[in-house]
C-alpha cells in the first residue's frame, strides 16, 4: 500500500470552535489528565446557551409561540439541566431518575417533557404530580395515565398524543390513525381528569420536509380534536435537528475515497450507517428550515400555519443543544509501529465514544496535543485501540492521518463529543474509573475556569 502521502488519507477536521480551541492552547488538560490518572470529559456551558438562545430566535423570527426541551438522554451531565433551568427551558424525560435529576437540578414540573414508551406506574405518577407534559405512545399507555389521574392525582394529567409517522411504518413509538382516534375518544371520556394538549412526534433520520410535513398533519390534528372539545393547543416535533461537525469538502472528499484500506484490520463500513458529520442546514438553521417549508397539502409555511392555528410548536433537540459543547481527552500509553500497521492505544475505551457500538464510527479526527512539538512532521497514519484486552475496542478503526508521529504521553482530545458519544455506554469495564466531567466555566483569560459537574449518582 501507498504509505503516507496526505491525499491518500482522508481528514476529517472538526468545524473550527474557538471556545474548545482556547482549551486547547490553555495547558489546562495536561493538568487535568494528570489530576484524574485516566481520561475525562470537559464541558463547555456556554455553548449550550448559545445553541439554545439560537433556537428560540428562530422561532421568535417566525412569530411562532414555542418551547424547548432539552432531551436529557444525549448527556447526563447536571450541568445542562442547570442551564435549562438558569434559562427557563424544559427538559424531556423518559425515566424516573431523568425526571429526579430534572426537578433536582431546579427545573420545575410544568417544564418537563416525559417520553418514552410504556411508561411505568411511578415515572406515571411522579410526572402527574409535578404537571409535567406526557408524551402518550400507546393506548395502553393512556390507559394506564387516566387511571393514575383519577386515582388520587392532585391535579389533571396534562398529555400529548404521539403519532406514529405513516413515512416511518415499523417505528416502535407512536400511535397509527385509527389508534389516535380511539385515545382522542377517551381523552373526551375522561373529562377533567385530563388535559389533552395536542399531538407529538420524533422522526428517526434528519431530513427537514418530513418534519415540516408531519407537523402540518398534526396541526390538521389539533382542530379536529377541538371540534370534541379537547385543548390540543400544541404539537412537538421531536428532536433530530441536525449537527455539522465538519466541512462540507471534507465530508464529500471522505465518503468518495473511502475504502478497507483505511481502517485498522481491513475493516470495512457502509457510508449509510454513518451519522450525516456534514449538514448544509443545521442546528438552529434547520429549525428555521424546518419553520419556513411548506408541509405537504398546505399552501403555506409551517410557521403560518402553526401562527393562523394558534398552536404552540414545542421541539425536543439533545444532539443540535450540544454542539460544540464539549471533547473527551484521552493520553497516549502505547505507540505500534509495524510499517503500515500502526496504532495508539490511549488510557480509556470505546465506550466513551458510544458511537463505535452502532456498526459505525466517530468520525471527527481527534487532535493530537504534543509536548513535544519539535518531532519530525509528516503523515504518520494510525489507528486508536483501548486499554481493555477486547480486540474489537477500538476508539477509531480509521488510520487518522497525524501531522507526526505522536510519543507515549501525548494527549488526544475528541472534538464535540457532549450530543451521545460521551456516556450512553459508559461503565466500570475491566474496572477502570469513569471518566469525569469537567465544566468549565469560563474559557478565556485570565485561565479557564473548572468545576467537577453536579451530576448526582
Ligand atoms: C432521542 C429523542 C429526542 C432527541 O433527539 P436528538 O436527535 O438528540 O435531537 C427527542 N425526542 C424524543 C422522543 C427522543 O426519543
Amino acid at each position: 500500500m501507498a504509505v503516507s502521502s496526505a491525499s491518500a488519507w482522508p481528514t476529517l477536521p472538526a468545524l473550527p470552535d474557538p471556545a474548545t480551541d482556547a482549551v486547547l492552547v490553555s495547558g489546562l488538560l495536561e493538568e487535568l489528565s494528570y489530576a484524574f490518572g485516566g481520561p475525562f470529559h470537559f464541558l463547555l456551558p456556554e455553548a449550550f446557551d448559545t445553541n439554545l438562545q439560537a433556537m428560540r430566535a428562530a422561532l421568535d423570527e417566525a412569530g411562532v409561540a414555542g418551547f424547548v426541551y432539552y432531551a436529557k438522554k444525549a448527556n447526563k451531565a447536571a450541568v445542562w439541566i442547570e442551564r435549562c433551568a438558569a434559562n427557563g427551558a424544559g427538559v424531556d424525560a423518559a425515566s424516573v431518575g431523568e425526571l429526579r435529576a430534572a426537578l433536582g437540578h431546579g427545573v420545575r414540573g410544568e417544564h418537563i417533557v416525559v417520553t418514552g414508551p410504556a411508561k411505568g406506574q411511578d415515572l406515571l405518577r411522579l410526572a402527574v404530580q409535578h404537571g409535567a407534559l406526557i408524551a402518550v405512545d400507546a393506548p395502553d399507555d393512556l390507559d394506564a395515565l387516566i387511571t393514575t389521574a383519577l386515582t388520587g392525582a392532585a391535579r389533571p394529567a396534562r398529555l400529548l398524543l404521539r403519532c406514529l409517522p405513516p413515512a416511518q411504518p415499523h417505528s416502535r413509538f407512536g400511535m397509527t390513525g385509527a389508534e389516535l382516534g380511539t385515545a382522542i375518544d377517551r381523552c373526551v371520556q375522561a373529562g377533567d381528569a385530563v388535559r389533552m394538549e395536542g399531538f407529538s412526534f420524533h422522526l428517526a433520520g434528519y431530513a427537514l420536509q418530513p418534519r415540516a410535513d408531519l407537523a402540518g398533519h398534526l396541526v390538521d390534528l389539533c382542530l379536529k380534536a377541538r371540534a370534541r372539545g379537547l385543548e390540543a393547543g400544541r404539537i412537538s416535533i421531536g428532536g433530530g435537528l441536525p449537527v455539522s461537525y465538519t466541512d462540507a469538502g471534507s465530508w464529500r472528499g471522505f465518503l468518495a475515497g473511502q475504502h478497507r484500506g483505511h481502517y485498522h484490520a481491513g475493516r470495512s463500513f457502509e457510508a449509510a450507517d454513518f451519522y450525516p458529520y456534514h449538514s448544509p442546514v443545521a442546528g438552529a438553521e434547520a429549525l428555521r428550515a424546518v419553520l419556513a417549508a411548506h408541509p405537504e397539502g398546505h399552501g403555506r409555511s409551517l410557521a403560518e400555519l402553526l401562527t393562523a392555528s394558534g398552536v404552540a410548536l414545542l421541539l425536543e433537540p439533545g444532539r443540535a443543544l450540544l454542539d460544540r459543547a464539549g471533547a473527551t481527552v484521552f493520553r497516549i500509553q502505547g505507540v505500534k509501529d509495524r510499517g503500515d500497521h500502526r496504532l495508539l492505544t490511549v488510557d480509556g475505551t470505546s465506550l466513551s465514544l458510544s458511537e463505535q457500538w452502532f456498526h459505525s464510527e466517530y468520525l471527527p479526527d481527534p487532535r493530537l496535543l504534543s509536548r513535544d512539538t519539535a518531532a519530525a512532521a509528516g503523515t504518520w497514519p494510525a489507528s486508536v485501540g483501548a486499554a481493555t484486552c477486547l480486540e474489537s475496542d477500538m476508539l477509531t478503526w480509521r488510520k487518522i492521518a497525524f501531522p507526526r508521529r505522536p510519543r507515549i504521553g501525548d494527549l488526544l482530545v475528541y472534538p464535540n463529543t457532549a450530543g451521545y458519544q460521551m456516556d450512553s455506554n459508559e461503565s466500570r469495564f475491566h474496572d477502570l474509573a469513569l471518566p469525569p466531567k469537567v465544566v468549565i466555566d469560563r474559557t478565556q483569560a485570565p485561565r479557564p475556569r473548572w468545576r467537577l459537574d453536579r451530576h448526582l449518582v
